[in-house]
């Protein structure tokens, strides 16, 4: 059975004098009493040190050598205590990096909370991208689609004989396969008779295409691709959105860009299909490398045509085929890897590590996470803009470019359309940054002419400011660096814009308004283009960026509207409760107003204190012996009273707390008070009464118990005094000491 007091035998720390108490567990106490009385001597380096010296010991050697040993505090025995954690008021050592969310380690749950249901977008086209299993894709499917089947799902269950027959009828395709194992993989829809029941159409069953995509915006005629699909056994392909039979003369344009995906099955959606849906989604991930296009069918009068009349010549089927095409609307696109299929991008998948500009899995590698950048500006580096690009508006350029530099501006210029003798101020803005910025990828062709003719050469082109770049990079001489950053300005960083973070770990945000974060809608996307949401699409919540610029409120109504799938909530629970207990507390103490990654070395004594106890007490722990040194420092009374409620709300979790404490408000509060004296020093160390607030204050020996009931007066001291420094407590490395500051003088 839990004891149900904490027993003290013979405390001698410091000033104490064989002090023996018993404290109610489970309780708010208050120890008081005159500055150097005793009471941090018994709170902090007997209580504190001993559960801390236990916690330690209780751990393996392996863990314990990594520890430092910790003395025994000089005391004869103390029973019935737990774990303790201390929550001091001042602490030096800073870090400068340090913000209300890295201090409260809100900062770090949120990073496991992005990592573990955080929607990674495409940062080339912002389209949602998850990496899902086999079972995944399919319940996303069967989800997404069923809905508008449901009512059809009665046809099909009556309707299995047709059903087989209909699957083998589609089989027929197969017969062009070379091995036996694929044709009996691959169940071949051709269109006809294929599952449109008559009763399914009548009540509205939406037909869906699985496809695989294979080539994506590629320029060729795709006939090798052709041959290996006829060869592999498929009939249909969907080219450039229209759904067409798969034969040897099928021809694309050469210099055109093509979207090719093979038609691996037409089914319409309901329980009674996932067997076949399974297989088509596996075939399909094969065929298409790890990502498939659900398409919904417009319901066509042409497979019944085509039924009619198998002879149809080419131009005409592919005419009527055209009217098969899918409602795009509602395509949707899986994948089994994490990429993005439109783009191709190709993404690691999130890590705790990605949120941390620290990590360089998660850095901005253009500032290396630090923000800022000391780099040419560019409204510094045209002091005239009548002037144009070869009279040298740019002033560091120096003059006019040589003969060389000239040949590749004008390269650039033709690629880009313009005249490099446009006085600047009228050069497009596009153009503009082409020149100071380069043109990325694009090839640009350079003509060098000489009395031999012209020799044509080609290469991308990086820009001006690259060249400066270079230029101030190798100048060694001061004077030649001093010319340069005169042109230079330290500025947020161009990439990541302050943010620190690089574009894949700020493209990932929570699933916030997204009916179906599992699988990207062309319907969904293209709304929220036309009118993007406070986070840019409109789609899902604020990536942890944005996250973190909102205030304690903000951020705490934020997570309350996450929208979770099932299996998101229990992957979620115990973080979100963590980062949940920390920002209702900050709420509690009057700190709803904080931005989360407001720096710690802004904030006032008594913010400071107060985040730091949301970090050591917003974790919700219980059976744990917290002390608290002096919490009342620098609130205002109604704060304070907040946090008086939130160590009640601790202690009725089954927590015993400790604080250390003049304030009249937390005594009036604690169920038990410990008063420490008569005097201070040498004339200290004895407890003069223990009891609550009424017997304190019934106790004429008590000074504090005099003061409480006006038998005496407090003299308000003219000037604070500082307090010695004591030796330090037995330390755990990183543990740091209390009372280094000033002390409340009495
Ligand atoms: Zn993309
Ligand atoms: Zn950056």
């Amino acid at each position: 059975m839990e004891p149900e007091t904490i027993e003290i035998k013979n405390a001698r720390e410091h000033n104490l004098k064989e002090v023996s108490l018993s404290l109610p567990r489970n309780a708010l106490i208050c120890f008081t009493g005159v500055s150097g009385s005793g009471k941090s001597s018994l709170a902090f380096d007997t209580l504190y040190a001993e559960g801390q010296r236990r916690y330690i010991e209780s751990l393996s050697s392996y863990a314990r050598q990594f520890m430092g040993q910790m003395q025994k505090p000089d005391c004869d025995l103390i029973t019935g205590l737990s774990p303790s954690i201390a929550i001091q008021q001042k602490t030096t050592g800073w870090n400068p990096r340090s913000t209300v969310g890295t201090v409260t380690a809100v900062h770090d749950f949120l990073r496991v909370l992005y990592a573990r249901i955080g929607i990674q977008h495409c940062t080339g086209c912002g389209r949602p991208i998850t990496a899902q299993s086999v079972e995944q894709i399919i319940g996303s499917i069967l989800g997404n689609y069923a809905g508008e089947l449901s009512r059809a799902d009665n046809a099909f269950a009556g309707d299995s004989s047709r059903r087989d027959a209909e699957r083998a009828g589609d089989q027929k395709g197969a017969d062009h396969s070379k091995t036996g194992a694929e044709s009996q993989r691959l169940p071949l829809p051709n269109g006809r008779g294929s599952v449109d029941s008559p009763r399914a159409i009548a009540r509205g069953s939406v037909k869906v295409l699985i496809l695989a995509p294979v080539a994506r915006g590629q320029k060729g005629e795709f006939r090798d691709l052709f041959d290996d699909l006829i060869r592999a056994g498929f009939v249909r392909a969907r080219v450039d959105g229209e759904v067409v039979a798969l034969t040897e003369n099928l021809s694309l344009q050469k210099n055109q860009r093509h979207d090719i995906e093979v038609v691996i099955d037409r089914l319409a959606i309901g329980d009674a299909v996932r067997a076949r849906l399974s297989e088509a989604v596996q075939t399909a991930l094969r065929v298409g490398k790890g990502s498939l296009v659900v398409a919904p069918m417009e319901e066509g009068e042409s497979a019944k045509r085509r039924s009619q009349n198998e002879e149809v010549p080419r131009a005409e089927q592919r005419r009527m085929e055209s009217k098969d095409r899918v409602a795009k609307s509602a395509e949707r696109v899986y994948s089994s890897k994490y990429a993005c299929t439109h783009c191709g991008i190709s993404f690691e998948p999130p890590s705790p590590q990605m949120f941390s500009f620290n990590a360089p899995a998660g850095m901005c590698l253009t500032c290396d996470g630090l923000g800022e950048l000391y780099d040419f500006d560019v409204n510094l580096l045209v002091p005239d803009e009548s002037l144009h690009f070869l009279s040298s508006c740019i002033a560091p350029l120096k003059g006019p470019p040589g003969k060389w530099r000239r040949h590749i501006y004008e390269g650039v210029a033709k690629a880009i359309g313009i005249d490099l003798k446009t006085p600047w101020k009228e050069v497009p803005k596009k153009a503009r940054d082409a020149l100071l910025y380069g043109t990325g990828d694009r090839h640009v062709t350079y003509a060098w002419r000489w009395s031999g003719g012209v020799w044509k050469h080609g290469g991308t082109f990086a820009g001006v400011i690259a060249e400066l770049r270079e230029k101030y990079r190798k100048a060694k001489a001061g004077f030649v660096r001093a010319y340069y950053e005169k042109y230079m300005r330290r500025g947020p960083c161009p990439d990541c814009a302050g943010a620190k973070l690089n574009a894949q770990a700020r493209a990932v945000r929570l699933p916030m308004g997204a009916a179906d974060s599992g699988a990207a809608s062309n319907e969904k996307i293209k709304s929220s283009r036309r009118s993007p949401g406070p986070f840019g699409t409109g789609l899902n919540g604020p990536n942890i960026v944005e996250l973190c610029n909102m205030s304690v409120a903000e951020a705490h109504e934020t997570l309350n509207r996450l929208e979770l799938s099932p299996v998101q909530k229990i992957i979620a629970e115990e973080v979100l409760k963590e980062v949940r207990a920390r920002l209702e507390f900050l709420l509690n103490v009057g700190l709803h107003y904080l931005a989360l990654d407001r720096g710690a070395p802004t904030l006032s004594g008594g913010e400071l204190q107060r985040i730091r106890l949301a970090g050591q007490i917003g974790s919700g722990l219980v059976g744990v012996l917290y002390v608290l040194d002096e919490p009342s420092i620098g609130l205002h009374p109604r704060d304070n009273r907040k946090l008086l409620e939130s160590l009640q709300k601790l202690r009725d979790m089954g927590n015993t707390v400790i604080v250390v404490e003049h304030d009249e408000e937390t005594m009036r509060a604690a169920d038990h008070i410990v008063d420490f004296g008569p005097g201070p020093g040498v004339r200290g160390g004895e407890v003069v009464a223990a009891g609550d607030y009424e017997e304190i204050v019934a106790n004429p020996r008590s000074l504090t118990g005099q003061y409480l009931s006006g038998a005496r007066e407090i003299e308000v001291p003219k000037a604070r005094r500082p307090v010695v420094k004591r030796r330090n407590a037995p330390g755990v490395p990183g543990a740091k000491r209390r009372n280094n500051g000033i002390e409340r003088a009495d």
